[in-house]
């Protein structure tokens, strides 16, 4: 997939990026021009992202985990049951890699080699703090569910107590963070352009399908 040559990281390519990386291990080394530091770009990945995948090490292994994310200012939020094993790794204070992405494109290209992705995604470095005070808890569950459909903590119930209870809540802070996004065509040789294979990029997009109420139970006012 596009094996172009490794560029190391040089003060060139860190100028072509919006700004410095905040840390020397976010700095993107391969494919430099392909890095973004600038928070508001990092945000809005964030904010558009469905999922994230967590990473971090249990048992002395690395494991990475599916889940869904909110940001609210500096702080990603993650949630999850009191039983499960990566929330309560995350509310220990754990050391955490979270990522996000968000795929905009199959490139084709002419060889093999040179096929691609278009992608926007974010790595956020750091350490986990458990969220324990009711107030930021009950924020960070509200982010957690507009994330996933604005508006709906506005209808559905809130948590009750025992609910919250069993409920953990931890967060990340973006201070360590960097995106990398990929735009545009194939890159093929030179020599394979007069190739007779189609090249081009496929554009992708995740969309909403038609809401299936769930009859035959009631239903109120606040649908999709
Ligand atoms: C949809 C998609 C498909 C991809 N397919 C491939 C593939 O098939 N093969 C492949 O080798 N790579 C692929 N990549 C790129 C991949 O994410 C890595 O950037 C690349 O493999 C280099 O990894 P590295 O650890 O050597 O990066 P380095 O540049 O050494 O990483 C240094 C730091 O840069 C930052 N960084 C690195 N990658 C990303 C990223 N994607 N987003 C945000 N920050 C980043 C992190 O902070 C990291 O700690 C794909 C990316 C996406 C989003």
């Amino acid at each position: 997939m596009e094996a172009d040559t490794i560029v190391p990281p040089t003060a060139d390519s860190a100028d072509a990026a919006d700004a410095a990386p905040p840390s020397p291990r976010t700095r993107v080394r391969r494919h430099p021009e392909r890095g973004v530091y600038d928070r508001a770009a990092i945000e809005a990945i964030l904010d558009e992202a469905a999922i994230c995948h967590v990473g971090f090490v249990h048992d002395g292994a690395p494991v990475v985990i599916p889940t869904i994310h909110a940001r609210i200012g500096d702080a990603l939020y993650l949630h999850g049951s009191a039983a499960s094993r990566m929330m309560r790794t995350l509310a220990a204070g754990a050391e955490v890699c979270v990522t996000a992405t968000i795929l905009d494109g199959l490139v084709l290209a002419r060889s093999v080699a040179n096929h691609s992705m278009n992608y926007r995604s974010v790595v956020v470095l750091g350490r986990a703090r458990p969220v324990e005070g009711r107030e930021e808890k009950l924020a960070a569950l509200r982010a957690v569910v507009e994330h996933v459909d604005p508006g709906r903590w506005g209808v559905a119930r809130h948590p009750n107590e025992q609910e919250l209870h069993e409920t953990l809540v931890a967060a990340v802070s973006l201070g360590e963070a960097s995106a990398k996004v990929r735009t545009g065509p194939p890159k093929d040789d030179p020599d394979d352009l007069a190739l007779p294979v189609w090249a081009g990029v496929v554009p992708l997009r995740m969309a909403r399908g038609e809401p299936v109420p769930d009859e035959p139970r009631g239903q109120g006012p606040g649908g999709p």
